[in-house]
């Protein structure tokens, strides 16, 4: 899955649950970081493990609980974004790496032929395969695109509340400005 719906999906999932915008804006990053380990060499490894995506979130849940219990939200959201990242790259991951080297891949699936009559199917696939060394990656892909067309499209059909939207969202950013500085 591309950077873009990393950050897209889980963002517009707190959206429609109504976490406050504001942090669920500001977080949001958090969920691309894990495909920085392509720079390493070790993509879907050493960013995608357990280690960053569930023991250091936990950690930092655990010490604002006990000492700074207003982080305890932010840290939350630390979790949800990376354990988002995880879930959508379900086709291939090494989520025990460096203990199990290979990666973990998982694709389930659900069929539907009209041919000879209506038949339904399901079909699972998972398994381990070996790390793949990386070549081409992509930034954006067909469903990254599909999903600015579809923006667009919207942004077109309900250009009022889009409009408003915006100013909301550029409210909400000049928020966050004058906190950054303390
Ligand atoms: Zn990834």
């Amino acid at each position: 899955m591309d950077p873009l719906m990393h950050l897209v999906f889980p963002l517009l999932f707190l959206l429609a649950l109504r976490i406050e915008p504001k942090k669920a804006l500001l977080f949001a990053p958090i969920a691309i970081l894990p495909d920085f380990d392509a720079l390493f060499g070790l993509h879907r490894a050493l960013g995608h493990s357990f280690i960053p995506i569930l023991v250091v979130p936990m950690i930092l849940i655990a010490y604002s609980k006990f000492k700074k219990p207003e982080w305890l939200f932010g840290a939350l959201l630390v979790q949800f974004y990376l354990a988002s990242h995880v879930i959508l790259d379900l086709g291939g991951v090494a989520f025990l790496w460096p203990i199990v080297p290979e990666q973990f891949y998982f694709e389930p699936g659900i069929t539907f032929a009209a041919s000879d009559g209506f038949d339904i199917g399901f079909t699972l696939d998972y398994g381990m395969r070996e790390l793949s060394e990386m070549g081409t990656t992509s930034l954006l892909s067909d469903t990254g695109f599909a999903l600015i067309f579809l923006g667009i499209l919207t942004v077109a059909v309900f250009r009022k509340e889009a409009y408003e939207a915006l100013k909301e969202a550029f409210r909400v950013f000049l928020d966050l400005l004058p906190r950054r500085g303390k």
